[in-house]
Order: structure tokens, then C-alpha cells, then sequence
């Protein structure tokens, strides 16, 4: 994943005629933590394990990004994620930077208990580079609103009452209404942009999703809103197919007590992965990443893949759908509606003020239009496909940014 983020950061820099040493500048991180974490387990026993916080970029305001919990964090990992959040939050044009963190360990083996001592030392070991106007983590893999309550409790012990350290907290704790269906939102909003600079509409139109957890299961909930038709939906464990549509609100009933989509009645059984290749008029990977490779992409049907997961097309696949005149609206501004609602909760608790869902839902919908716009116009004018149009969106907010701090020679034009 990072080399597939570096390489299509390049893509977009040789569109902009960046040199070697401004995609240096713009690629290392403002600064890496590694922290020890030494927590006392439920037994009496210790458990020690590592934090990291990788902050990647901080011109465009405060940085951004989640917190996981799980055995394959490291810097590296942290460091791909910190850089994807810079362009991600710039691409949808939120006054944020990027950063990534987590703790490498395995929260299955962790008591509730024991997950929040190590939260709280995580936070000990961090407090002085956290903060509302440095960095705000938010859930991630593992995480969620619980453990973001932690968080807030033990920043506020060193430096006061300050909701606005971290986002995506339960609604109870200054949390925003929203948040947990915005990702599945905003993808919908881009599927409706998409087909309408096709002069089509949403009606009608059918839907395969890999993926039916947090964002697959709201993607899909709205888009059968807006009339279209979810004719397969796959998972880790099955997959399920139905020519005339999925009753999406008796799918998710059905996951929230089996966990898989899989031996869902009315519907036909197919393999997994065959949602990826199915018949449909737009795709969307909203589970893992690389799903999408140089071995299927020749045999992707849709004419338009809208992706829900981070990074779940190689750059072989995604030079294989260009080719093929498939249009791919990319991770950064097709799954940004969650970190945008995060911005929301960020901007309620920093005014003290909560606002109703229906706003978060009116200035969720102006925020993505406004960026798809913006992403498809770059693409058009400069003629490229979306990817390459909204990293060069994102590398020119961040680098007029930096410029006009004087962080980057006036000589530098973006
Ligand atoms: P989730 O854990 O709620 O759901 C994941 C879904 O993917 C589940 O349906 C699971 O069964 C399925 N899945 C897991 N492994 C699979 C495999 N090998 N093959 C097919 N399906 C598989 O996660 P989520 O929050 O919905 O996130 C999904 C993706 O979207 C991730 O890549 C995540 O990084 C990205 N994302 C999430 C958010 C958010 O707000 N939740 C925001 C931006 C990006």
C-alpha cells in the first residue's frame, strides 16, 4: 500500500512538474513517536507493547487521522496511512493535515479493562503532541467510540475539559450525530455525481458491494434510498446475488445477528470474491484493500467503481480499468464523508454548540459535491483520470499552503 500510494502521489506530481526534492519535502513526515507501553494485565502480569503516532503534515491546520489497534501497526504502516490522510483532507478541502497511529496488539486477547489502562498510557505517552489544534485521532480498526471516551477523559485530566481532541466519540460525549453512517453517505453522494456526468440518475441502476460492515452496509442502505438496486453484496465469509435487488434493510438485520451476509434467504449464494466481477453497473470495494488486481480487473463489468475501502485497487488493476474506459472514483475523495462529519464533531465541540442531524447532512452533502466537482473538473481540464486529478488537487492545497506560510520557496509554483 505504500508503494501503490507513493506511485500514484508521483503520478500526480509529474502532472504538476514537481522536483525530487519537493516530493521529498512533501512526502516525510513533520514527525514520527514510537512509545513504549507498560500496563499491568487483569492477573497481575505485564503487558508491553508499542505505540506509534505518525504526524505527516500539518500546513493545511491540525492534523488528522486514526488510531488502530492491531498487531500489523508499524511505522511504515502508520506512515502510508499519515501521508493518505494529508491528501485525503485536502482533497475535500477541511482545514486538517494528515497524521496515523495504533498500538500493535492484538485487542482480542485484551480484557475491556486492560484495553483502557493501555489507551490511557498510550495518551500519557502522547499528550504533548495531541491536542485540538495539533492532532485529533479518531476511530480506526479496533477502535470506536468507547475508546475514543477514553481518550478524551485522559487528555482532559493534563490539559482540561477538551472534547475536541479526538472525534468519532459516543454521542453522550460530545460526539456528532452522523458519524456512523457518513462514509456509506458520502460514497452514495459520489455514485449520484458519477452517473450524472453520464446524464444518468440513481434510479434503476445496479450495485455490487464487496464489504456490508460500516461503510457497505450505509452505502447501501443509501443508495437504495436514491432507487438503485443492490444485486450483489459480498463479504469475508460468502457472498449473496439477487437480479432484482437485495432487501438491504433485511440484509443488515440478517448480518447483525450472523456476522456475514452469507445463508441470507431470498437471495442466490455465490462465491465471495464473484462480487467483484458481477454483473453491475457500479462497483464498489468497501472492505479490504488490493481486492482489485491485475488478475481481475480485465473482468470487471462495471463501467464505474466508486471506492468505499483505503487503497483496494493495485496500480496494475487501476492502469488496467483506465484502459478499459472504466471511470474509478478514488479512496481519498470517494470514502472522505467520515472524516468530514469527524471535522463537524471537531467544529460542535470547539463552539460548544451541537448541531441537528439534519445539518451534518446538508453540509455533508455541499462538502463531497463540492470536492467531486472540483476533482472532475481538474480531470477534465488536464485531461487524466479522477486519481491522478485529486492527488494533484490535494498536492496543490497543501503546497499553495505551505508556500504561503513560506514553509516551501516562493519559487515553487503549484
Ligand atoms: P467493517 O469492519 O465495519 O466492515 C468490513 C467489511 O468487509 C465486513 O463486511 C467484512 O466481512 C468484509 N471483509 C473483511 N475481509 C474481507 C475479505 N477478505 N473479502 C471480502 N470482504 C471482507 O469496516 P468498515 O468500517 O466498513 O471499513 C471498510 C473499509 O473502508 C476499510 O478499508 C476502511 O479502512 C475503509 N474506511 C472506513 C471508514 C469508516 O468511516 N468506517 C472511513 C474511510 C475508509
Amino acid at each position: 500500500m505504500l508503494s501503490a500510494s507513493h506511485r500514484y502521489f508521483h503520478a500526480a506530481a509529474d502532472l504538476l512538474g514537481l522536483d525530487a526534492k519537493v516530493r521529498n519535502i512533501l512526502l516525510t513526515p513533520l514527525r514520527t513517536v514510537k512509545v513504549e507501553l507498560v500496563v499491568e494485565a487483569d492477573d497481575g502480569s505485564l503487558l508491553h507493547h508499542v505505540g506509534y503516532r505518525v504526524q505527516h503534515n500539518d500546513r493545511r491546520g491540525p492534523m488528522k487521522g486514526g488510531l488502530r489497534y492491531h498487531p500489523s501497526v508499524d511505522e511504515d504502516h502508520a506512515s502510508a496511512l499519515a501521508n493518505l490522510m494529508t491528501w485525503k483532507t485536502a482533497v475535500v478541502d477541511l482545514p486538517f493535515g494528515g497524521a496515523k497511529g495504533g498500538i500493535d496488539c492484538d485487542p482480542a486477547k485484551l480484557s475491556l479493562s486492560e484495553l483502557d489502562r493501555l489507551t490511557r498510557a498510550y495518551v500519557q505517552q502522547t499528550k504533548e503532541i495531541l491536542g485540538p489544534m495539533l492532532d485529533i485521532p479518531a476511530p480506526d480498526l479496533n477502535t470506536d467510540a468507547r475508546v475514543m471516551g477514553w481518550i478524551m477523559d485522559e487528555y482532559s485530566k493534563y490539559h482540561g475539559f477538551s472534547p475536541a481532541v479526538v472525534t468519532g466519540k459516543p454521542l453522550d460525549l460530545f460526539g456528532s450525530p452522523g458519524r456512523q453512517d457518513a462514509t456509506g453517505r458520502g460514497l452514495a453522494i459520489c455514485v449520484a455525481e458519477a452517473l450524472q456526468d453520464e446524464g444518468r440518475t440513481t434510479a434503476g441502476v445496479t450495485v455490487a458491494l464487496q464489504g456490508f460492515g460500516n461503510v457497505g452496509s450505509a452505502a447501501a442502505r443509501e443508495l437504495a434510498a436514491m432507487g438503485a438496486k443492490i444485486v450483489a453484496v459480498g463479504d469475508h465469509a460468502g457472498g449473496v446475488a439477487r437480479r432484482e435487488g437485495l432487501d438491504v434493510g433485511a440484509l443488515a438485520r440478517w448480518v447483525a445477528e450472523h456476522r456475514t451476509v452469507d445463508g441470507f434467504p431470498d437471495a442466490e449464494r455465490i462465491d465471495r470474491n464473484a462480487v467483484l466481477t458481477w454483473d453491475a453497473d457500479v462497483l464498489v470495494p468497501a472492505a479490504v484493500e488490493d481486492v482489485l488486481t491485475a488478475d481481475n480487473a480485465k473482468d470487471v463489468r462495471a463501467g464505474l467503481v466508486v471506492e468505499g475501502a483505503n487503497a483496494p485497487t493495485t496500480p496494475d488493476a487501476d492502469r488496467i480499468l483506465r484502459e478499459r474506459g472504466v471511470r474509478v472514483v478514488p479512496d481519498i475523495l470517494a470514502n472522505a464523508g467520515g472524516v468530514t462529519v469527524s471535522y463537524f464533531e471537531w467544529v460542535q465541540n470547539i463552539q460548544a454548540f451541537r448541531w441537528d442531524l439534519e445539518r451534518v447532512h446538508e453540509e455533508l452533502g455541499r462538502t463531497m459535491r463540492r470536492a467531486y466537482a472540483a476533482v472532475r473538473d481538474l480531470a477534465r481540464e488536464r485531461k487524466v483520470d479522477m486519481r491522478t486529478a485529486a492527488f494533484a488537487l490535494a498536492i496543490q492545497r497543501v503546497g499553495r499552503a505551505a508556500t504561503s506560510r513560506n514553509h516551501l520557496r516562493k519559487s515553487v509554483a503549484f
